[in-house]
């Protein structure tokens, strides 16, 4: 697609297109006014649950049809979204809350309609990891989204272990029957200062955001039935810096190694100008090449 056609993709002056539209999360007045418009004009809005996405539609007065695009007959359905698009329909893909294609159904239809020349173009709009992350209270300078873990409890505990030494926030969506089983997990396996953000039925009316040491939080969880219960994204903070080494030793090695000098160059440029520890400058100037 050249620059012109995406541009009037984009601003919606075009036919056969797919419509990636994120819904809300439970407040029905989280919608955009593009949301509302692009599912109002559309032939047909697939839905991973049309009973569900009947409720939101009627609350905004929209009798677009609906089709059910879910995640066991997304193959399926492709094809007849493909054939609707070639007669120069416009389709509107929504799931049961959020953002399409995030831990929900979605890509391969995306991919389908992608590879089938036919533009896909994004309505951006709530989606619980990053609300959770906006009011989570941590420093955020990088995230890792990971979505759902493993649901047996060894897969789990290995898919933790995987992610220990990401430097990183760590962004997980787990069900309300499984929230405490992850919750051990986590304290468990990771470093027990880290930092953990429970962030419980956004937009609804129990919402819940506590924040507290990861060593606290199965306590935490366990001291009251309610805390359990509903939708969660569980964040989780960094790793602690590299033992033996201060911000300050950070920040300089960060800045040689960013100029393009090779590790043991950087290192002992480091040592001399901050008295860090070699050894340690050395253990996190590998590491920082392992993150790329
Ligand atoms: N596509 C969605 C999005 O953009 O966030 C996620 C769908 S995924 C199938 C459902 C999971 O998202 C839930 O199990 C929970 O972890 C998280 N989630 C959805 N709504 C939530 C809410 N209101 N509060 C907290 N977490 C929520």
């Amino acid at each position: 697609m050249d620059q012109d056609t995406e541009v009037a993709a984009a601003a919606g002056g075009m036919t056969g297109a797919l419509y990636v539209v994120a819904t809300p999360l439970g407040n029905l007045a989280d919608i955009t006014l593009r949301a509302l418009e692009t599912l109002r004009g559309a032939d047909l809005i697939a839905a991973e649950d049309t009973r569900h996405s009947r409720h939101l539609l009627q609350a905004h007065g929209i009798g677009t049809k609906l089709l059910a695009v879910h995640e066991h007959n997304e193959a399926g359905a492709a094809p007849r979204i493909l054939e609707r698009l070639r007669a120069g329909e416009k389709v509107a893909l929504i799931t049961d809350a959020g953002t399409p294609c995030i831990s929900d159904p979605g890509s391969r239809l995306v991919a389908a309609v992608q590879g089938a020349g036919f533009p896909v173009i994004p309505l951006p709009g709530p989606n619980a990891a990053i609300a959770a992350l906006s009011a989570s209270g941590l420093d955020v300078p990088h995230f890792l989204f990971h979505g759902f873990l493993p649901t047996k409890p060894t897969a789990r505990r290995h898919a933790i272990e995987g992610l220990k030494a990401v430097r990183a926030v760590l962004v997980f969506y787990e069900a309300p029957h499984r929230v405490i089983e992850t919750v051990a997990d986590l304290a468990a396996v990771l470093e027990p200062e880290r930092e953990i953000v429970l962030a419980r039925e956004l937009t609804k009316l129990f919402e819940t955001i506590a924040r507290m040491p990861l060593s606290e939080a199965l306590a935490w969880i366990n001291a009251d039935a309610n805390r359990s219960r509903g939708e969660f994204v569980l964040i989780v903070s960094a790793p602690p810096a590299a033992e033996g080494l201060d911000p300050e030793a950070e920040r300089v090695l960060k800045l040689l190694l960013e100029e393009g000098l090779p590790v043991k160059q950087a290192v002992k440029l480091a040592t001399g100008i901050t008295g860090a520890a070699k050894n340690a400058l050395y253990q996190r100037a590998l590491e920082i090449g392992r993150e790329g």
